[in-house]
């Protein structure tokens, strides 16, 4: 039987992450050697293939030498490092997707504006403690409504979102505020290539029998594609590369669906689309 292959739209590299990895095809091109805090983006392969050509990931700011060039990356930064940056002459190529810093720029004038800053993400996640730290420390990060202590909150109250949120998740979160809060401000940071493919994949999930998510393992955007497919009720796999596929996974398979995080390059996408051929063919043979 032939397994129909269903490629969600906006599969892929969204406009940040494809800016993030121009600019350091770019720079490395012009200047051969710079450093990046922690790797560029979410994805080994992607990673390893910059690492080559001079972009070289480090653990923490401090490791990077004094009067090189450092690229901060999509996830965006907080204070300190800029800070940590100008102490120590280095030449800062800021690859914070706009999103993000628009997620930055709210807290901090909410925080400002003497708000409690509450940030719906993951409290390890990069993404969500920087922009903790652009309030100065003092947003709280959240998960869902249970993380929040109603009974301390002031009466004013803003939530921001890190960008790979979900809007269900938004929605939770400020339903249970509403009954607590005098004042809530809420601005949905969620950005568009996050909702997009969010609802692109729960579309799709609805008209397949199973789900191939590519995308680094530590991706939030990709591992969340992942969970709004186990969600819809699918048999979800997620894969950073093709070859992690067992081809027993599509037998008695008609449709079978593929999506990618927004870190994944086409190259992966097409090498598991082609190792899904693959294996119809070995299944018929098989059979
Ligand atoms: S997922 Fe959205 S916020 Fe994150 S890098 Fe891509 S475009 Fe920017």
């Amino acid at each position: 039987m032939l397994v129909e292959i269903i490629l969600a739209d906006h599969a892929g590299f969204c406009f940040g992450v494809r800016r993030a990895i121009e600019r350091a095809l770019d720079e490395t091109a012009k200047r051969g050697k710079l450093y990046s805090q922690g790797p560029l983006i979410h994805n080994r392969q992607v990673v390893d293939g910059l690492r080559k050509k001079g972009l070289e990931p480090v653990d923490n700011i401090d490791d990077v030498p004094p009067g090189s060039t450092v690229m901060l990356r999509t996830h965006g930064v907080g204070p300190s490092v800029y800070e940590h940056a100008e102490k120590n002459s280095l030449d800062v190529i800021d690859a914070t997707c706009p999103f993000v810093a628009r997620a930055q720029m709210e807290a901090s004038r909410l925080h400002k504006a003497n708000y409690l800053v509450l940030v719906l993400g993951e409290p390890d996640h990069p993404e969500a403690q920087a922009i903790r730290e652009h309030t100065g420390g003092h947003a709280i990060i959240v998960e869902r409504s249970a993380d929040v202590d109603f009974s301390s909150l002031p009466k004013r109250v803003a939530v921001v979102c890190q960008t790979t949120q979900r809007l269900e998740a938004l929605r939770e979160l400020v339903n249970a505020l509403l009954g607590h809060t005098t004042e809530l401000v809420v601005v949905n940071t969620i950005c568009d290539a996050t909702s997009q493919r969010q609802d692109a994949v729960w579309a799709m999930a609805q008209n397949v029998e199973v789900v191939i998510v590519i995308g680094g393992r530590h991706s939030a955007n990709t591992t969340r594609l992942a969970q709004i497919c186990t969600d819809a009720g699918k048999p979800t796999y997620h894969i950073e590369t093709a070859d992690e596929i067992d081809c027993a996974w599509f037998r008695g398979v008609a449709r079978a669906g593929v999506t990618a995080g927004a870190s994944t390059p086409d190259e992966a996408i097409d090498a598991v689309l082609q190792r899904i051929r693959k294996c119809e063919r070995e299944l018929e043979a098989s059979a």
